[in-house]
């Protein structure tokens, strides 16, 4: 369907949600809100009863040989609840992580002999969560060892481990890097003490730093999460964060947007005023704002739009790769992945997934037929190029002419201060940046609906 056909027909209320409105605050109001947390296409959903036919199918299938492989391993255990967080499953129990590392190993040994993954060759592999680094030495130990001994990781590979500052302690970081971990990405959120602990981190500004420290003393990429938006964090206190990403020992930053979930821990605990509120839309606008001038004032390099690096051995593999259409295999409880051109998730209830391991199945809790493969390519060109700033209409197009269109939104956009054009390469404007979830999510929405409608 033509674009302009497709714009005109929306109510006012869904075309100003899908394009934006014009303002003269394009910072603060070019959208009421973020569309979505990640931007993509949805696909068909697939009925339960086909999940395990249609998941046996696609693996033994050869890998094509054209995709970049890699493989999320999800660790569904933290030691206590951060107040913001809505991914929390279990508490941390040794017994019950004995059973979950001796199904997760199953699960990785089952599927490595089959063709899809026994032939691919891993770039990166990312194990999250959750707290991997809450592991017992000797689970981490066995992870780590039955990753290397039933997936071909490429000789340039990265293999994250994500964890907790309280979790750096010599013995925990010996095992990580002699099980093949060379990066380690630190969830610290904030480095302010008091902010620390409003949303359930414990350790102190000083203890943080020096645990950063001590984990440089090995050879090893480390990156830390940082939030904007935490409950009562004002400017000053976030940019105090900002300045000591550039003191302390660390690779690159990742700077990220409080999400609030509805009825999540965090929105009655400012409900109940047992905390104080967030900065709303506007107020994180003005916090990335000043982060991104901060930043870019003192040379560091962006390697996307929320990813810093202060050294080049941080490369972000894996965040890159499964943004933009990489196969991810996934294993564990509450994980998700694609292969084959279906996408998926793994059940989040660990008894669950328990039960699905010892019958001999993959614990798939939902499944769907993604896109068409011309369209998933779009849509990984369009995520991947905003995701760094800019859109190529002239690559778009030489994908399909059809995309040609999308020059109706991107001119509405560079009318309303989210963009400007440089020879058919649109950039974001340094106010349209903060939109550029939203942006991306309309831009595959517009593709989709002149490639498919
Ligand atoms: S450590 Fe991560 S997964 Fe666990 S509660 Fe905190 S934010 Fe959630």
């Amino acid at each position: 369907m033509p674009l302009k056909e497709y714009l005109d027909r929306l109510s006012d209320e869904k075309r100003t949600a899908l394009i934006g409105r014009k303002t003269s605050d394009v910072r603060h109001a070019a959208f009421t809100e973020k569309r979505v947390v990640h931007a993509g296409l949805s696909g068909r959903l697939i009925a339960p009863e086909e999940y395990q036919n249609v998941w046996h199918r696609a693996m033994r299938m050869p890998p094509d040989g054209e995709r970049t492989y890699t493989v999320y391993i999800h660790i569904p255990f933290c030691q206590t609840k951060c107040l913001y967080c809505g991914f929390y499953q279990n508490a941390s129990r040794q017994e019950i992580e004995d059973v979950y590392i001796d199904d997760l190993i199953a699960e990785i040994e089952r599927d490595a002999a089959m063709p899809h993954l026994k032939n691919a060759n891993i770039k990166s592999i990312f194990i999250g969560g959750g707290t991997p680094s809450s592991l017992s030495v000797g689970n981490a130990a066995r992870l780590l060892a039955a990753i290397r001994e039933n997936l071909n990781l490429c000789t340039d590979y990265e293999l994250t481990f994500e964890g907790r500052i309280h979790d750096l302690v010599p013995e925990r970081i010996e095992t990580w890097l002699s099980g093949g971990v060379n990066r380690i990405s630190l969830g610290v959120q904030s480095f302010d003490t008091i902010l620390r602990r409003r949303v359930g981190r414990i350790e102190p500004r000083e203890e943080v730093l020096a645990r950063l420290t001590l984990l440089k003393r090995w050879d090893v990429t480390v990156i830390v999460d940082m939030i904007y938006g935490l409950p009562g964090q004002t400017l000053d206190l976030w940019m105090k964060d900002i300045a000591t990403l550039l003191e302390a020992s660390i690779d690159g930053m990742d700077l990220y947007q409080l999400n609030v979930f509805p009825h999540g821990d965090l929105a009655r605990a400012v409900q109940a005023g047992r905390v104080p509120p967030c900065a709303d839309i506007a107020g994180q606008a003005d916090l990335y704002h000043a982060a991104r001038d901060f930043l870019t004032t003192h040379g560091i390099e962006r390697l996307s739009l929320c990813h810093w690096r202060r050294d080049p051995r941080e490369r972000s593999l894996y965040n890159t790769l499964a943004k933009t259409g990489a196969v991810v295999y996934p294993f564990g409880c509450g994980a998700g992945g694609n292969v084959g051109g279906i996408s998926f998730m793994h059940h989040r209830s660990i008894e669950v997934y328990h039960e699905a391991i010892a019958r001999g199945e993959k614990p798939i809790m939902m499944m769907e037929q993604q896109k068409p493969k011309k369209l998933r390519s779009v849509s990984n060109e369009i995520i991947a190029g905003l995701e760094k700033g800019f859109v190529d209409l002239h690559r778009l197009t030489s994908l399909d002419t059809r995309l040609e269109e999308l020059r109706i939104l991107l001119c509405i956009w560079r009318k309303n201060g989210l963009m400007y054009e440089e020879n058919d390469l649109y950039h974001l404007t340094a106010d349209g940046e903060f939109w550029y979830v939203s942006m991306t999510q309309s831009m595959v929405e517009c593709a989709e609906i002149l490639m498919c409608a």
